[in-house]
C-alpha cells in the first residue's frame, strides 16, 4: 500500500484560508498519513512570516525579561487562524502555556520553533489527527548533529498504528534536553526524516509552485517548468540556489530512495516536479536540466611553476584556509595554477589580508590575484556528459552574449559545468544560457 508523508511549507500554513487547502488535500487522499508543517509564513508582500516575530520574542525577551509585546503580534496570528477555521478548542490556554514556557526557557532555538508548534497544535485539531511533538521523537546529538537510528526508531514507533498524525517541523531536542532548530527552512528536512522513518513511498513537499524551473523566473520570462529530476542534480541546483526545497533534504530519503515529489498547495492539480533516485530516473531528452546561480564569491588565484610537481602544494594551500575557518567551495586547477574559490561572507578584509599572507610563506607562489563580486552560475544536467560539444555551445552562447568567463570549472561528477563571471554579468549570462539549451 502507498504510504505518504506530506510537508506543508509556511504560504500553505499562512491563514484560515490557506490551512483549509491543506485540508481539503490531506483528507482527499488516504494514503497521506503523515502531516509535517511550518510556521505560518507571509499572507501578502510585506508581512511577516511567524518565525520572524518569533526571533523578535526572543531580541525583546533578553532586553526587557519578558516578551509581552512581540508575543501579543503572534497570539492574534493564530488566535485569528482559530477563528477563521471555527475551531473550538481553547487555543488562548495552548498560547499561554507556550508564553510563559517561552519565559522560563530563555533559549532563541525554542522561542523560533514554537511557530511550527503551535501550527501542528491546530492543524492537528483541524483534520482531527494526533499530534505527535517533534521533541520527542526528533533528536541531536552532543555536537549538534542530528541523531539519525534514535529518531527513526522513534518516529517508527510513535506512528505505529496511527492512521492521520501532525508533526511540526524545524526542531527536535537536543542530547542537553533543550531545543534545537534545524537552519532556517528547516521544516523541509523534517518532512524527510518522517519520510524515511515510516518507509514513506513518497516524499510530498506542498509549496505555493508548481515545481522546479529550469532557472530564476526573475531572470527569464515563465522559463520551463522540470518534470523530473535525480537528487544529485536537485543538490547542485539547489547548493547554487534554486531555493523551492531546502538543500539538505535529500539526504534522510535518498539512503532509503524514497521519491520527492514537489507540488502546489494553490494548484493541487499541476503536476509538479518529481526528484528521483537515479534507478527511477528517466532523462527528459533535454541536455540541461537547469541553470542556478549565484552571488558573492572570492576567488583567489595562485600561479607557480612546476605546480604540479610540488608534492604536497594544494594540502598546503587548503590547510592555510582549514586554520582560519573558512570552507572552500570549489578548487579548479592547471598545471601551473590553482585558484580558491570561497564565499565572500566567510572573509573580511582582515582575514583575507592574513590568509594571502600565510599562503605566500607556504608555498611561496609567483604571483598570486583575488577576484571579489564574484557569481558562479551552474549549469546542471545528467544529458551534458553523453552530448558531444555542449561546453562548446555554452560558451560560445556566452560570448555572443557579451559575457567574460573568468574561471571554468567542470565538476567531476560531470554533472556539471560551473562557470564564475562578475556579479553584475551573472542575469545575464543565466539568459544566455537558459536561451541557448531550451529556446525563447
Ligand atoms: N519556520 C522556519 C523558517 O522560517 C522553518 C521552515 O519554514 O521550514 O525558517
Amino acid at each position: 500500500m502507498a504510504l505518504k508523508v506530506c510537508k506543508f511549507g509556511g504560504t500553505s500554513m499562512a491563514d484560515g484560508h490557506t490551512m483549509t487547502k491543506v485540508k481539503n488535500i490531506v483528507l482527499s487522499d488516504p494514503d497521506r498519513r503523515y502531516v509535517v508543517v511550518s510556521a505560518p509564513g507571509k499572507r501578502f508582500s510585506g508581512d511577516i512570516k511567524v518565525t520572524d516575530l518569533l526571533y523578535k520574542c526572543y531580541s525583546e525577551l533578553m532586553e526587557h525579561g519578558d516578551c509581552k509585546l512581540a508575543f501579543a503580534a503572534v497570539r492574534k496570528r493564530f488566535e485569528g487562524i482559530v477563528r477563521e477555521l471555527g475551531l473550538d478548542f481553547d487555543m488562548a490556554s495552548v498560547l499561554d502555556k507556550t508564553e510563559a514556557r517561552i519565559d522560563s526557557e530563555r533559549s532563541e532555538e525554542f522561542t523560533a520553533s514554537r511557530g511550527e508548534y503551535l501550527a501542528a497544535v491546530v492543524m492537528a485539531q483541524l483534520l482531527g489527527a494526533q499530534f505527535i511533538d517533534a521533541e520527542d521523537v526528533i533528536f541531536f546529538d552532543e555536537n549538534g548533529a542530528f541523531e539519525d537510528k534514535k529518531s527513526y526508531a522513534a518516529i517508527a514507533a510513535a506512528t505505529e498504528g496511527v492512521k492521520l498524525a501532525v508533526i511540526p517541523g524545524f526542531y527536535g531536542r537536543g542530547a542537553d534536553g533543550k531545543i534545537k532548530t534545524f537552519s532556517r527552512g528547516g521544516s523541509d528536512i523534517s518532512g524527510a526524516i518522517v519520510a524515511r522513518a515510516v518507509g514513506a513511498s513518497v516524499y510530498e513537499n506542498w509549496t505555493d509552485v508548481s515545481g522546479f524551473l529550469a532557472c530564476d523566473p526573475r531572470i527569464v520570462d515563465s522559463p520551463k517548468r522540470i518534470k523530473s529530476l535525480s537528487y544529485k542534480e536537485l543538490r547542485e541546483l539547489s547548493y547554487m540556489g534554486a531555493n523551492v526545497l531546502h538543500s539538505e533534504s535529500i539526504f534522510p530519503v535518498r539512503k532509503a530512495n524514497i521519491p520527492i515529489l514537489i507540488k502546489n498547495t494553490f494548484r493541487p492539480e499541476d503536476e509538479g516536479t518529481s526528484i528521483l533516485p537515479i534507478a527511477q530516473y528517466k532523462p527528459s531528452g533535454n541536455i540541461v536540466t537547469g541553470i542556478a546561480g549565484k552571488k558573492n564569491f572570492t576567488v583567489i588565484f595562485i600561479e607557480k611553476s612546476h605546480m604540479n610537481s610540488e608534492v604536497g602544494f594544494v594540502r598546503k594551500v587548503l590547510s592555510v584556509l582549514e586554520r582560519y575557518g573558512v570552507s572552500v567551495e570549489h578548487i579548479p586547477s592547471g598545471i601551473d595554477t590553482m585558484s580558491v574559490v570561497v564565499e565572500s561572507d566567510s572573509l573580511d578584509n582582515f582575514k583575507l589580508e592574513q590568509i594571502l599572507e600565510s599562503i605566500k610563506a607556504e608555498v611561496e607562489p609567483d604571483f598570486m590575484r583575488v577576484s571579489e563580486n564574484i557569481a558562479l552560475i551552474a549549469t546542471v544536467g545528467h544529458g551534458m556528459s553523453s552530448s558531444v560539444g555542449t561546453s562548446a555551445r555554452l560558451f560560445k552562447a556566452l560570448a555572443d552574449a557579451g559575457v567574460n568567463v573568468k574561471m571554468i570549472d567542470q565538476g567531476s561528477s560531470e554533472l556539471n559545468i560551473i562557470v564564475a563571471v562578475k556579479n553584475e554579468d551573472m542575469e545575464k549570462c543565466i539568459a544566455a544560457i537558459y536561451r541557448e539549451f531550451f529556446g525563447n
